[in-house]
């Protein structure tokens, strides 16, 4: 039996900014890990981590389960390492999901909620076990699987790569069929697509594992894309039907617009109103004189043709949004932009809190553009701050 066709698709979904996902696709290792603890952090902890699994200098020798535990044991002392070194990156940490093809078998290597499936005649079975906060509660009764998928702290995980320098790995492997196709992902796709959704997009697909792939990104972006979003194929073959194919698609920056078109691209009303450049207080700094003038000359006007009132209790409200490196912030004015890039809003509050700590209905909740005074937008960000324990 033989390696197949494999390919492999990561995207940033329609709400994050950066892509924290790392995927290795280098046949017979494949590998997903999603990264852990705000931009910056996880975007680092899930690179090294993949470049770790590259880096295997095990020239195929050593068993599978030994191989595997060792390419993930390297990757978190990189990751611990790294975060132990520089105290800006505390609480970084990845996810990864390893699969290594070998003598017949697939060894998979886990942890965290990146997820591996196999896909067999006809059927979807999920491989992995998630380390995740929601999944043990289902484990032990306490959760049902549909309140699970609600849960505000389903992004939980309780097992993850670089929070210390040893990490416990689920290793196991699985008798391979040829036919047989494996999937690798981040949650991502499974947080926005179902198993019934995942199955009907790889039916639709069989023969072309690369367009699988790119059809699961478009459906998880059609499901909200709130997650980084990355799917790593491979496939096994009979001996006779040789002739293994490896696509990997470029970053998604390179083919974002052409290869998913207007489901990338950020829905007016869902987007989360946020400055478009710089970093926290660099943005006032930059404004040139001349834009100031622009936008006091065009809040004027606004305020002439509006009627000075109504304006003037719309600049005293407040609303809840998020800044371009995903900090909780709360803005005075109204969420909108006049004369391409002129801001009818200011920051006023950054929150340490990060979007990507929020689960899916409490962002809906708090970005929902409604606005409110500073006191109730202010208000409801400490309140989840203090659950959050910021
Ligand atoms: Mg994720």
């Amino acid at each position: 039996m033989n390696l197949g066709q494999s390919a492999a698709v990561t995207d940033p979904g329609r709400r994050r900014r950066h892509n924290e996902d790392a995927y290795v696709c280098e046949p017979p290792l494949f590998a997903v890990a999603d990264g852990i603890g705000g931009a910056q952090a996880g975007e680092l902890a899930s690179s090294l981590a993949a470049a770790a699994v590259r880096d295997d200098s095990s020239d195929g020798r050593g068993d599978g389960r030994r191989r595997v535990d060792e390419l993930i044991q390297e990757a978190n002392r990189r990751v611990y390492q790294r975060q132990s070194e520089d105290a800006s990156l505390s609480g970084m940490g990845t996810t990864m999901t390893v699969a290594l093809f070998e003598e017949g078998r697939v060894w998979i290597g886990h942890v965290g909620d990146s997820r591996a499936y196999l896909v067999r005649d006809g059927k979807l079975e999920q491989l992995t076990e998630d380390h995740s906060l929601v999944a043990e509660l289902v484990r032990s009764g306490r959760l049902s699987p549909e309140d699970a998928e609600t849960h505000p702290q389903r992004s939980v995980v309780t097992r993850a790569l670089g929070t210390d320098p040893d990490v416990d790995v689920d290793t196991f492997s699985i008798d391979s069929k040829p036919g047989d196709l494996f999937m690798i992902c981040s949650d991502g796709l499974t947080s926005m697509v179902s198993d019934e959704g995942i199955l009907e997009e790889i039916r639709r697909h069989r023969d072309d594992v690369r367009a699988a792939a790119k059809a699961l990104v478009r459906a998880a972006n059609k499901g909200g894309g709130e997650d980084n979003i990355t799917v790593v194929f491979f496939e096994l073959q009979a001996e006779e039907d040789a002739g293994e194919r490896t696509v990997v698609l470029p970053p998604p920056e390179q083919e974002a617009g052409a290869e998913t078109g207007d489901d990338a691209t950020l829905d007016e009303l869902d987007a989360v109103p946020a400055v478009q450049t710089g970093r926290r207080g660099r943005e006032r700094r930059e404004h040139p004189v001349r834009r100031r003038v622009v936008f006091v000359s065009l809040l004027l006007l606004l305020v002439l043709v509006a009627g000075g009132l109504g304006v003037w209790g719309l600049w005293r409200s407040h609303f809840v949004g998020a800044e371009p490196d995903g900090h909780v912030a709360v803005y005075q004015g109204v969420p909108w932009n006049i004369a391409g890039n002129v801001h009818l809003y200011r920051t006023v509050y950054e929150s340490p809190l990060l979007t990507a700590q929020l689960s899916r209905s409490e962002r809906k909740k708090l970005f929902d553009h409604s606005l409110r005074s500073e006191s109730s937008a202010m208000d409801e960000v400490r309140s989840y701050e203090e659950q959050l324990g910021k």
